[in-house]
Formats: structure tokens, sequence, C-alpha cells
């Protein structure tokens, strides 16, 4: 483990190897799911390559010099870092340039373009690329283009395919992968963000490797409804119009904005494909979860009959469907009719 930093030893290997070799890339672009510690490595990246007291190859900040002090505190002057401020949709152009009084005399790319004060490097860090749109792209092209020398910029986001064509073919692409099952619940405890363990274990199994999908799965209604979600589901016969109007009615509580619905309405479509994919498995003779209610669900549902494996199997594949179609902002309404339509019409 490179510093606390689960995960991502194989990342650090990388950069370790490059900054030996000399031949480290300036721009970088640091790719996967939300909350698998991408910023933190960045950051942790930042201070190792800063540290006066050790070599940045070593890649191993002492955390002690001012270097490494004033990076932990966000106050090093040779480390820019820019997130997308709350409640905008996109990365403020000022963030990158300055506002209009202080043009190409603040902001990012002005910063870079400065000698390093304490001798070492410039590092950028941009949070959010994501939501980088096409002017604050065009305002960080001459820096990506002509880098000034030992500046390092590293852009964070979710995928490759989310950024702007100027500015993936720029960087270098680092993949950050989902964080195992068993990472994720350590990680809730140790950072005393869950305190049940068996609790942190439940949260990790849903959490697709990431310490953000497990906070928003602590949220007690989503385990509520999926209770009520997997009863129907269990049932002999799916019941389509409630089933529907139940799945409606969660995602509208879930408020007006657009990302919170969406996101419900994902966790409400994963919660069935896992129930169809236990059912699979129990149906294979596979040995049970260690999630108690889903069990019981699962046994309710062997026990009434009526669902042949391989109608599990079709239903489980339109769960996925569904779960791709919300990916692609589909209208949710419709969205919810048809997915329900579908699973109450597949029958033995
Ligand atoms: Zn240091």
């Amino acid at each position: 483990m490179w510093h606390g930093i689960e995960g991502h030893d194989d990342v650090a290997e990388r950069f370790r190897r490059a900054l030996a070799r000399g031949r480290l890339a300036s721009s970088f672009l640091f790719a996967g799911p939300a909350g698998v510690g991408k910023r933190t490595f960045a950051l942790k990246l930042a201070q190792a390559m800063l540290c006066r007291s050790k070599p940045e190859e070593a890649l191993d900040p002492c955390g002690t010099c001012p270097s490494c002090a004033q990076a932990a505190a966000g106050t090093h002057a040779d480390l820019d870092v820019i997130v997308k401020p709350e409640g905008k949709s996109f990365i403020p152009l000022e963030l990158f340039i300055g506002d209009a009084d202080h043009r190409r005399r603040e902001g990012l790319c002005h910063n870079m373009s400065l000698k390093p004060s304490m001798g070492g490097r410039k590092i950028a860090v941009i949070d959010d690329a994501d939501y980088l749109n096409a002017e604050g792209a065009n305002a960080l092209l001459k820096t990506l283009e002509e880098p000034p020398p030992r500046s390092v910029l590293i852009l964070i986001g979710t995928t490759a395919a989310k950024q702007l064509p100027t500015i993936r073919s720029r960087c270098q692409l680092v993949r950050f992968r989902p964080l195992p099952t068993d990472v994720v619940a350590r990680l809730l405890v140790s950072k005393s963000l869950v305190t049940d363990t068996d609790r942190a274990r439940r949260l990790a199994q849903y959490s697709e490797g990431s310490i953000q999908r497990a906070l928003e799965l602590a949220d007690p209604e989503l385990w509520t409804f999926r209770n009520s979600l997997c009863e129907r589901l269990s049932d002999s016969a799916i019941d389509g119009v409630r089933l529907a109007r139940a799945v409606a009615a969660f995602v509208d509580e879930a408020g007006k904005e657009a990302s919170a619905r969406r996101a419900r309405l994902q966790q409400v479509v994963a919660f069935a494909a896992e129930f169809h994919r236990r059912l699979l498995r129990a149906q294979c003779g596979a040995a049970s979860s260690e999630d108690p209610e889903l069990e019981n669900h699962v046994n309710r549902a062997l026990r009434n009959g009526q669902h042949s494996p391989r109608s599990v199997a079709a239903r489980l594949d339109r769960c996925l469907d569904a779960a791709a179609q919300i990916d692609r902002n589909a209208n949710q309404a419709t969205l919810i009719e048809c997915w329900v339509d579908d699973l109450a019409g597949i029958r033995d």
C-alpha cells in the first residue's frame, strides 16, 4: 500500500518508474469511478514530487519538511488545485485565466507559467475535469501544448470518453480501478464513516468499489425500499402496475434535481439486478451470500416457484439493459414503465 492509499499500487509504481527514468509526461488524465481515491492519490503524488528532503523518484514524501507541510495544508505556492464550485454546471473560466480585471495575470494557467518558487516543480490538479467546458478547455490548450518546464498537470475525471477530444488527445491516460470490496469495508470503518463492521460490509458489497457510492448507500430509505422491491419481485407473479407506481414515487422522493433522481433510479435497478443475480445463483446451488435480508427474499422466490432459471436470467438481462439506458439519460417515466412492464411480462 503506497502511503496509506489502498488499491492503486500499480499506478504508484508506474509514476515511480517514470520519475526514475526522468521520463515523466507533463499532462495526465486520471480516470476512474468517483470515490476510489484519485484525488487523494494526485495530492500525495504532488507532495512526493515537491518534497524537499526525499528525491522525487523515491515517491516517498517525508511529510514533515516545509514543502510537504504546505502541500498537505493546501498552501504550497507550486501546487494549484481547482474544483468545480458547488452549484456551477462547469468549471468557471476565471479559475484558469483570472477574472475580467486580472485576465492572464491570475488563475491556474498563469500560475503554471511561473517558475517554481521552491525550485522543484509546478503542479496543478483539476478535479471534476468531467465538467470542463469548451471555454475552459481552450484556456488550457496552451498549457497542454507547450507545458512549462518541470510542470505537471493532472486532470481528474470519471472516464476518458467524458473529456473533450482536445484534452483527451493531449493527456496521458492513467486508469484507476474500483476498490476491492474488503478494502471499501475496511476504509469505511478506519475513516470512521461507518461504525458497525457488518453494516460496512453490506454497504461495501453494493458499492461497486467506490467509497462515495458506499456512503450514498448509507441512506436507510434505500434499504427500506429494497425490502419492498424484493418482496414484489419474489411474488409468484409480479404486479407490474403497482411496482411501476412504487418505483416512480420513490424516484420522485429524491427531489427535483436530475442527478439525484437518476442516481436513485440507478440504485433501484441495481437492487433488482442483484436480487435476480442472487436468485439465479441460488438456483444453481451456490452458497448463500452475507446478506440475510436478500437471502430471505430469494428463498421466498424459490418457494413460490414460477421463477425458472431461464426467466430469472431474462429478467436480470432486462435490468442490466435498464441500467445502461439510465446512463444514456433516457426519459425516466417511460423507462420505469417499460422496464417494469417487461419484468412482469417475462414468465415461464
Ligand atoms: Zn517532505
